[in-house]
């Protein structure tokens, strides 16, 4: 008799026996404890729903272990036990939503190399016996946590989440291919693999895209006939190392290991001092100075603007107030912010919770935009200098002349300083052209009551020649190096 049939019968031999059972033991029991003709029939009646109650249950058990089993069937494969195609795509997805920061997820493809050749010397029993014994090592080297599947007969897949920075990427891929060369070894056979490598989140994001990419690498090394390919070595790395950098940044933030130094700016024709822009450090511990312009953009995208600026306005305020600068001696105090800042309203929002918490030095305080921050939308962006003004916040303009709204920000915003950007001083010597543009956008700011600073004096020739233009102020290393607060405490005094 078929297996199937067996089964049905033996089922369904269980449950006459448990109904009539039901019947003759559940009347019996009535009749010794019920006398009243009509308590009789109403229980009769309850045993029979109840009847129908606990049937259905059975049934209902039955029916969905008989389903969950057909869907595993499905899921798993059967020789070795492992994750199939779809059910590793569902695995995967999950441990993606799982991933911290600090990790990558690892996706790669092995497959053999002349598997079929394999399948006619040894038989498809003993070739399958190889497959077994590789996926019975790939468990026993990995944790629960690292999912492993067959994508295909001779194709397995290995997902496994590793450290970000250091070389962990290629330990998992070594590991991986020693266990294969232990399983072909300990079978006598020699037997070669082709591997293909995908990582998340440079190759992808999703459990499909990593898929995919783990597949073409794995089709190139084939072609290529090359032991391993990744989806994108250079891409992978750099994409780890720029990851590796956002997750040090949060640190160094949340740690507050980063610093300040302060640049001093002069008024031209009395040569005091007017005011200091704030400029933010990053001493890494093994790459050294990072440049602020390259972990701001990190910052940019990846919202750490408002911590950044949080971080800057609180150092600023303790350090200045420590050194008794900011009383009488800084008039006042420039803070850059990221464009991507200023055009959020809830960023904006939070600096100004950071401002108002530190009234000593908000009513110094004037915040640096930079003009090609693409000021978005010009009504909006005047709203909030307004609101800023209120609060005795001034506004500078940056780099300007470098965007192409400068006219429209001096005739729409209601700024107070314009800085003109260092790439029209650094050449103001030998260009008649920056003469000309330098000149007319003094004009034209002091025309508004704005204030002008030249950014980026480099030299007595170019502080001399703005001077002669008409600008007010400069900055550069000529008149200050920015310094930290110690230097410029001495310096001021
Ligand atoms: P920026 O606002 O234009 O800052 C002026 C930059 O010019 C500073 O570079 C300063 O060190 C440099 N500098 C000053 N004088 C001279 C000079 O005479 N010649 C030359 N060639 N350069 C001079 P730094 O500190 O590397 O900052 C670069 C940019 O990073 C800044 O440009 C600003 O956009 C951004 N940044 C710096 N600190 C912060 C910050 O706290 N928050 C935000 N959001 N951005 C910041
Ligand atoms: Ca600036
Ligand atoms: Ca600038």
């Amino acid at each position: 008799m078929p297996k199937s049939l067996a089964s049905a019968l033996r089922v369904t031999v269980l449950y006459g026996v448990f109904a009539a059972l039901w019947i003759v033991f559940s009347d019996k029991a009535l009749e010794v404890l019920i006398t009243d003709v009509n308590i009789m029939t109403l229980a009769q009646t309850i045993k029979g729903w109840l009847f129908v109650i606990i049937t259905s249950g059975l049934l209902f058990l039955l029916v969905s272990s008989a389903f969950s089993t057909i869907e595993s069937l499905h899921q798993m494969d059967i020789l070795t036990g492992l994750m199939r195609h779809f059910a590793f795509q569902q695995a995967l997805d999950k441990v993606l939503q799982q991933r911290h920061e600090n990790q990558v997820l690892v996706v790669m493809y092995l497959d053999f190399c002349g598997f079929s050749k394999l399948n006619h010397r040894l038989g498809f029993d003993q070739a399958d016996k190889v497959l077994v014994s590789f996926s019975g090592r790939l468990r026993q080297l990995y944790n629960a946590d690292v999912l492993i599947g067959r994508l295909g007969p001779d194709k397995f897949a290995v997902a496994h989440l590793v450290e970000r920075a250091g070389d962990h990427v290629e330990q998992a891929t070594n590991q991986l291919r020693q266990t294969f060369d232990t399983n072909a070894r300990a079978n006598q056979l020699e037997l070669k693999c082709a591997m293909g490598v995908a990582i998340e989140p440079s190759d992808g994001r999703t459990a499909k895209l990593l898929m995919s990419a783990a597949s073409s690498a794995l089709n190139k090394a084939k072609l290529e006939q090359s032991d391993i390919q990744f989806f994108n070595k250079d891409l992978s790395q750099q994409e780890s190392e720029r990851q590796a950098l956002v997750h040090e940044l949060r640190l160094a933030l949340k740690n507050e290991s980063l610093s300040l130094v302060y640049q001093p700016q002069y008024d031209l024709s009395t040569q005091t001092l007017t005011g200091v822009e704030v400029l933010i450090r990053w001493q890494h511990a093994r790459l050294g100075f990072v440049p602020p312009d390259q972990f701001i953009e990190l910052a940019e995208e990846n919202n750490l603007c408002d911590k950044i600026s949080a971080f800057v306005i609180k150092r600023a305020h303790q350090e200045l107030t420590d050194m008794g600068l900011l009383e009488s001696l800084i008039p006042r105090v420039s803070v850059n912010i990221s464009a991507v800042e200023f055009n959020s309203t809830d960023l904006m929002k939070k600096l100004m919770v950071q401002i108002e918490r530190v009234p000593g030095l908000a009513n110094k305080m004037q915040i640096e935009i930079t003009e090609t921050a693409a000021l978005d939308d010009i009504n909006k962006s005047a709203r909030i200098i307004e609101q800023l003004k209120q609060k005795g916040i001034r506004f500078s303009v940056d780099d300007f002349g470098t965007g192409y709204t400068s006219l429209v920000i001096l005739r729409d915003l209601p700024i107070d300083e314009v800085k003109i950007d260092r790439s029209f001083i650094s050449c103001l010597s030998d260009d008649k052209k920056s003469q000309a543009i330098v000149q007319a956008i003094i004009t034209m700011s002091q025309g508004f009551d704005m204030t002008v600073v030249a950014e980026g004096v480099e030299t007595e020739q170019q502080q001399d020649m703005l001077y002669d233009l008409g600008c007010d102020e400069a900055q550069g290393y000529y008149l200050a190096m920015p310094m930290e607060i110690h230097k410029l405490a001495a310096t001021l005094r």
